[in-house]
């Protein structure tokens, strides 16, 4: 069997090892079940105990106020660039924060059902910072404001979650989701699709206000409606249910690690690892200042496009795989949510650091 590598990429993401492992063991008989997961009824007593230690880990994990629903959604986080405004936009106006490639297609897709109100962007600095948003400057019409807490391609994360005073937030966590502390209770909805930090991709988690689900309007179809969807319990039709099994083991390795606080710890020292490294480098640079820099997701670069390719691929060859940057902005980008250890970051700038003197 080839040898497990150092994965880099932005999503579908590394998966701890020790999950794979028990995935394997269960894959073919679930529990004496006689069964794989992917076989269960999705009513059966089994699967029901599956969903709900998932739910319970994901609200006892990440301290979620009881007035918060959390539901399983299908379809990856741009599922949430429709459903959001279509069951939160009672006035059809809402209030975006544009601070990458993804909330930029937040707004595009909002923007064929509703109002969309660009209160801030970086988008003509090449979204290299996270603009900051003013209260005074929120619509007084907005139904919401929505933000993107880490951007995922760009490298940038906000520090503080914006104050929207009474204008409920509703925030793209995909690629920070568990990876630091939250308050939750500063959101009026949080959605992230699995495939960073949760699971395999296919699925979303949301966690939203139940005042906002009132919100949600009886005449779009049910499939695409948040309350219908959360008074079945996420069962309204077949939910992912392998993933959310998967999603489970993750999240029991989570609280086995420490839970997220500990998670966060190991994040910024890891983070902090390779920006010191490159910020000392003579032959890379990060790519984002420090007030912005993401923990997830770094990019950075050598300056010069053959030496970043050559990077790329020694760095394959040399098990450190999927670290060329996304196609929109070049270089180089190593995306180290929480499974990927402290471990691989190390022997990232050890390859780093060798390929370095090589080519003085
Ligand atoms: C990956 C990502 C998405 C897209 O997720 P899909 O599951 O492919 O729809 C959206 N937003 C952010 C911040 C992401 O990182």
């Amino acid at each position: 069997m080839a040898q497990r590598i150092y994965n880099f990429s932005a999503g579908p993401a590394a998966l701890p090892h020790s999950v794979l492992q028990k995935v394997q063991k269960e894959l073919l008989n679930y529990d004496n079940t006689g069964m794989s997961v992917m076989e269960l009824s999705h009513r059966s007593a089994a699967f029901t105990q599956i969903i709900n230690t998932a739910t319970a880990l994901i609200k006892e994990l990440m301290q979620v106020p009881d007035n918060y629903k959390i539901i399983f959604v299908q379809g990856g986080a741009s599922v949430h660039f429709a459903l959001a405004p279509m069951n939160f936009a009672n006035n059809k106006n809402a209030d975006y924060a544009d601070t990458g490639l993804w909330s930029y297609k937040a707004i595009k897709e909002a923007q064929k059902l509703i109002k969309v109100n660009t209160i801030t962007t970086s988008r003509n600095d090449n979204y290299s910072f996270i603009p900051q948003i003013h209260k005074e400057n929120i619509s007084k019409q907005a139904d919401y404001v929505h933000i993107t807490t880490n951007n995922t391609i760009y490298g940038t994360q906000y520090t503080d979650v914006p104050d929207t005073g009474n204008v409920a937030l509703i925030a793209d966590m995909s690629s920070d989701i568990l990876s630091k502390t939250y308050d939750i209770s500063k959101f009026g909805m949080v959605y992230a699709g699995a495939q960073k930090n949760i699971g395999p991709s296919g699925f979303s988690i949301c966690i939203i206000r139940e005042d906002l689900l009132v919100r949600c309007p009886d005449d779009i179809p049910s499939i695409f409606n948040y309350k219908t969807i959360a008074d079945n319990d996420s069962l309204y039709n077949t939910p992912p249910t392998f993933g959310i099994y998967v999603c489970g083991l993750v999240l029991q390795w989570l609280k086995e690690q420490g839970g997220v606080s500990t998670m966060e710890q190991i994040n910024r020292e890891k983070s902090a690892l390779l920006y010191d490294f490159l910020d000392n480098s003579k032959l890379f640079k990060a790519t984002i200042l420090p007030p912005y820099r993401s923990i997830m997701n770094i990019p950075f670069t050598s300056g010069t496009e053959s030496i970043d390719a050559q990077f790329v691929s020694n760095a394959e060859a040399n098990g450190l795989k999927q670290l060329k940057g996304h196609r929109t902005v070049g270089g180089m980008r190593a995306s180290i949510y929480n499974a990927m250890p402290l471990e691989g970051v190390k022997a990232l700038i050890d390859f780093m650091k060798r390929f370095e003197m090589e080519n003085q």
